[in-house]
């Protein structure tokens, strides 16, 4: 069978990848710490999932609206109104199966073969991905770690052409945890409409920030709600990644847009789904801020061990659940006459070796990176730095 170009050529997204090997790894009894997929391993709230249970008892198990039930759609409404200060009404709405498809719905309704899109490097692994699929090309813009990974305004406007259609935005950071400040929010805002950009801003990690961040959706700036689409969702926010509801926020048009991709594609997400995430939206939200201080006690644990490791460099994420470390002195390691060129190969060799699943920084567009979660328990999290060290004191004694 002949397969198409496009399924082809899309890479495959390497934090699914290891978070499936690991997995796979697990269930046939190996004893494997992964710190390798973004995601919480709390459960799910007991008053949501009791909806979602609700919802299928009472026989909501049928087709809904493409966009999603308007239930559902006045909750994100009022709770964009609450937490960003963003006006919208239900039909600007559209309810997505996860964050990760809401991305996909934004770039299949901008780009266009030809137009590009500018990506702040390190960036998620998808969005690359996604630009390429639908016919753009990826233009990427280096985040300086000099700057804790926040945007250099310049050097974006240096890569905008007569092409460039589209700016994708990520604040907190996957994988570098940096939270777009007001400084960079108005230079970046200033831009967008002076070159007439289209602006996704992936709001994903809102609630999960430290040491007095404050998220603020760019959407909320003078001329900004008009020319963007706010991505968001309750995977992080709730414990709520396998449940796959995500939703955007735009201009009419494009919602209109995105609703008819959606009717001739998913058609809508679960139906039960989207009960159990109203009960999240609409609930009480101190089950957020347990889940993000328990994410802030880890932070600084984990931060505290892995900086014990001898040449090991971590920057203190502002947001996320992420580490993004500096392994650039073990470049080039030759271990067992073999030479670990990459970041990949380092990775793939700590799960060899030592059974630890990471994800390497060129996932993210950055070699001599890894990128550690800290989304797992306290104990996971110190077995884990331990498997590090031993790794890496094995490197450094071959080197010797
Ligand atoms: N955006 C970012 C930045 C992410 O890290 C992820 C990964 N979970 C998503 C979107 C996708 O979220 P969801 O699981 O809701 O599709
Ligand atoms: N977003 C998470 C991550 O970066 C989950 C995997 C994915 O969706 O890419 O690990």
């Amino acid at each position: 069978m002949k397969i198409s170009r496009r399924a082809s050529e899309i890479a495959p997204s390497l934090t699914v990848a290891i978070d499936a090997r690991a997995k796979e790894l697990l269930a046939a009894g190996e004893d494997v710490v992964s710190l390798g997929a973004g995601e919480p391993d709390f459960d799910t709230p007991d008053f949501v999932a009791d909806a979602g249970v609700a919802a299928i008892r009472a026989g909501r198990t049928r087709y809904t609206a493409p966009t999603g039930i308007l239930e559902l759609r006045k909750a994100i409404c009022d709770k964009l109104k609450r937490e960003n200060g963003l006006d919208y009404s239900p039909d600007r709405i559209v309810v997505t199966s996860g964050a990760k498809h809401a991305v996909n719905n934004a770039v299949a309704a901008l780009v266009d073969p030809g137009d590009e899109a500018l990506v702040l490097s390190p960036h998620w692994v998808t969005y690359p991905a996604l630009v390429r699929l639908y016919g753009g090309t990826p233009v990427v813009v280096e985040c300086p770690a000099e700057k804790g990974f926040h945007p250099d305004v310049e050097a974006l406007e240096r890569a905008c052409g007569p092409k460039t259609r589209l700016l994708i935005l990520n604040s907190p950071c996957n994988p570098t945890g940096a939270v777009l400040n007001d400084d960079d929010l108005e230079a970046i805002a200033d831009l967008c409409r002076r070159r007439d950009l289209a602006v996704i801003s992936d709001e994903i990690y809102e609630h999960i920030v430290y040491d007095g961040n404050v998220h603020r959706s760019i959407a909320s700036l003078p001329g900004m709600a008009e020319r963007t689409v706010v991505v968001n969702g309750v995977s992080k926010a709730y414990a709520m990644t396998g449940w796959r509801i995500g939703y955007t926020a735009s201009p009419l048009p494009l919602a209109r847009a995105m609703g008819r991709l959606q009717g001739q594609t998913t058609h809508h997400p679960a139906a039960p789904s989207q009960h159990a995430a109203l009960a999240a939206l609409s609930g009480p939200s101190d089950c957020v801020e347990r889940m993000r201080s328990a994410f802030a006690a880890r932070r600084e644990l984990f931060l505290r061990e892995l900086r014990s490791i001898p040449g090991l460099s971590v920057p203190a994420p502002e947001g996320a659940f992420y580490m993004f470390a500096d392994v650039a002195k073990w470049a080039g390691a030759r271990v067992g006459g073999r030479t670990l060129a990459g970041s990949a190969d380092l990775c793939e060799w700590l799960l060899e070796r030592e059974r630890l699943a990471l994800v390497p920084g060129a996932a993210f567009g950055r070699e001599g990176r890894i990128r550690l979660s800290f989304a797992a328990s306290e104990a996971t999290l110190l077995e884990a730095a331990r498997r590090l060290r031993e790794g890496l004191a094995i490197l450094d004694a071959e080197a010797e």
